[in-house]
């Protein structure tokens, strides 16, 4: 349990981002982590690198009501700092923390707090000692330096472990995590690290996470994507909602247009996903361009709307219900999804 938030076994699939405010900001902080929330963010990391990043965990934690957790390189004292703050989580690696006794004190307390510890094993970042075994970052480097830190935490009798192995590169990141997932069964938490600008990092991510998460690998992700988590979340939402692990907010449909369309479909159709990007319930909307297809496809729809001549004709569940000009199609259907009924599965 991460707070309130189960992870693992058949819990659902969880979306996590990591705010980059400085946590020490408290009011930004606390603001980042509300606004990634509204798009569906179920778990934050906040980086802990000084004493006052420690020390603001207790008033964002607060006025925040997703879990937190805290993201510590090598000090010991800020992982106990932040346990008392009141963190649900650590990100910590053991085996960099420094001497057994030190390493002790943390799981000591974090056992005492019922706190889980994730092991983060990063490709740029592996022990000298397997870089040297391996030549390069390898999956088989990356798993055996999972292991090692697992096996700190076992001999310390701590099992609330959850484990990423991260890697910029797609191929690696799979073959390590399917070579872990064969020999340990602590939740993963995945990522592609470093995955790049939202369009060249959303693809990565998509391929990466998306292929292990379609094998029944994972259990919570983040995507990391240079560019605002709030877009992070979005698109680790899309990815789980692709893979029909999660149902969440509005799927649109929208045809690819050809010369058959007669309306401004591409406007239109990133209007509404824009317009509807805070809906929390699942729905389907499809937007489609000419009589041609469009029916057709809309009747599968919660939603639709195809272009006729300058206007736009609205179903519902199949259903005709309205023609409108072209002008109007995003205001109409707005009005339509609100008359939905909101209270449609919830997850
Ligand atoms: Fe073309 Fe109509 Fe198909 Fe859209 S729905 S791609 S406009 S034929």
């Amino acid at each position: 349990m991460l707070g309130k938030v189960p992870i693992g076994g058949h819990a659902p699939i969880t979306v996590q981002t990591m705010t980059n405010t400085k946590t020490s900001d408290v009011q930004k902080t606390i603001d980042q982590i509300r606004d990634v929330q509204q798009f569906g963010c179920d778990i934050i990391r906040v980086a802990v690198p000084d004493e006052q990043a420690a020390g603001a965990i207790s008033h964002i934690k607060k006025a925040v009501s997703i879990p937190l957790v805290a993201d510590i390189h090598f000090n010991y004292e800020l992982a106990l700092k932040a346990i008392d703050a009141g963190a649900d989580g650590l990100r910590i690696n053991p085996g960099n923390i420094g001497n057994i006794d030190k390493v002790e004190k943390v799981v000591k307390k974090a056992k005492k707090h019922k706190i889980p510890i994730r092991i983060g094993v990063n490709a740029g970042s592996l022990e000298k000692d397997i870089l040297e075994k391996y030549k390069f970052p390898t999956a088989e480097g990356m798993v055996e330096s999972a292991l090692r830190h697992i096996r700190i935490l076992e001999k310390l009798d701590f099992k609330e472990i959850k484990i990423s192995l991260k890697s910029s590169d797609v191929m690696t990141t799979i073959r390590a995590y399917k070579l872990l997932a064969d020999k340990v069964d602590y939740p993963f938490h995945l990522g592609i690290t470093e995955a790049g600008t939202l369009w060249s990092g959303t693809i990565k991510s998509a391929v990466g996470l998306g292929s292990l998460l379609a094998q029944g690998i994972g259990d919570t992700i983040r995507v990391s994507l240079t560019g605002d988590p709030r877009e992070e979340v979005k698109v680790g939402l899309e990815i789980l909602k692709v893979l029909g692990l999660r149902k969440r907010g509005v799927e649109i449909i929208s045809c690819p247009t050809c010369g058959r369309c007669k309306i401004d479909l591409i406007k239109i159709a990133n209007e509404i996903q824009d317009k509807t990007s805070l809906i929390k319930y699942p729905i389907k909307i499809a937007v489609m361009g000419c009589v041609v297809n469009g029916p057709g496809e809309a009747k599968e729809a919660d939603l639709g709307v195809t272009g006729g001549n300058g206007v736009g004709i609205i179903f519902k569940k199949g259903k005709v219900i309205k023609k409108v000009p072209e002008g109007l199609i995003v205001d109409e259907l707005l009005k339509e999804i609100k008359n939905l009924d909101e209270t449609l599965n919830l997850d």
